[in-house]
């Protein structure tokens, strides 16, 4: 793990280095991994180091090597929710809107619209980190297991991110067609989104089955935080699968409903839940956006 953390510090610098930058200059980081927002440090990233806590500061390792430099490091589902406020100014101070990334895993962001505020776990940090939140899924009337990346059984990651895609396609009967070759679940997925592309109703309705865990989480959102006015989605597995997606999502969404609103306003999901940017710059431009407020701020 050492070795890993290290490796991620040496690539940054020396990517620094290369950049020439003058003394003083500030490097943005958008980091995939669960991050202390209030300090900084580095809790963990199943995707990147494998189940486990493997917490490091790496603003103070990066600075202890390129001193001159500013650094900046903000979670990537951060930075995408900065992304989200620069490219979606908000009239009022209190409407807010969300980022949800899924791809490797899940995370989501809300953010303040008017101030740009991300409203954290006091102590901890921590905002919408539910690719970890437990779920309860169901195919054909039988309960379906899989363990998630940080080791736990049953969280939403487990079905909905793309590793979850890979696991399903591999495992479920219904899903041999997908499968070019049995037990290569990269291929799986690639044809899995090509038929879903071509409008495959077999395929259509496994991925409603993998979407249904993250809508009964943004149902709950939607129950908790009524001010989130607009959620925008990202990630390799969205970006893959296209309005597809969205349009799963939002079928899951409006057949779960939601209480004293959706029987009034039909079209409650399909006015909130949109696609993201899908050039996978759009966390840079948040980091951006988010030096750009810091300096305002600090003038
Ligand atoms: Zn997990």
């Amino acid at each position: 793990m050492a070795t890993l953390q290290r490796r991620l510090v040496d690539y940054i610098v020396t990517t620094t280095r290369e950049a020439d930058l003058p003394d003083g200059a500030g490097v943005g980081i958008s980091l995939g991994a669960a991050l202390n927002g209030r300090t900084g440090e580095v809790l963990g990233s199943a995707p990147l180091w494998g189940p486990g806590r493997y917490p490091f500061d790496l603003t103070a390792r990066l600075r202890q090597r390129l001193p001159d430099i500013r650094f900046h490091l903000l979670n990537d589902v951060t930075a995408l929710a900065h992304a989200v406020r620069a490219a979606h100014p908000a009239p009022g101070v209190s409407s807010r809107a969300a980022a949800v990334t899924v791809s490797s895993g899940i995370a989501c962001r809300t953010i303040e619209l008017g101030t740009g505020r991300i409203p954290l776990d006091p102590v901890h940090g921590l905002q919408g980190e539910i690719g970890h939140l437990p779920v309860d899924v169901r195919w054909r009337g039988k309960v379906r297991e899989n363990r998630c990346d940080c080791g736990a059984l049953n969280h939403l990651s487990a079905f909905s991110s793309g590793r979850g895609f890979e696991s399903l396609l591999a495992t479920l009967p219904e899903a041999t067609a997908f499968r070019e070759r049995p037990g290569s679940p990269g291929p799986a997925v690639r044809a899995f989104t090509e038929r879903v592309r071509q409008g495959d109703r077999h395929a259509a309705e496994l991925l409603d089955l993998f979407t249904l865990p993250l809508a009964k989480v943004l149902l709950c959102h939607a129950t908790l935080d009524p001010e989130v006015e607009a959620t925008f989605l990202f990630g390799g597995v969205v970006e893959g699968l296209g309005h597809h997606y969205r349009e799963s999502l939002i079928r899951n969404l409006e057949e779960l409903g939601l209480y004293g609103i959706t029987d009034r306003d039909k079209n409650h999901f399909r006015n909130r839940i949109f696609l993201g940017d899908d050039d996978g710059l759009a966390a840079l431009r948040g980091i951006d956006a988010y030096l750009r407020n810091s300096l305002d701020d600090n003038h």
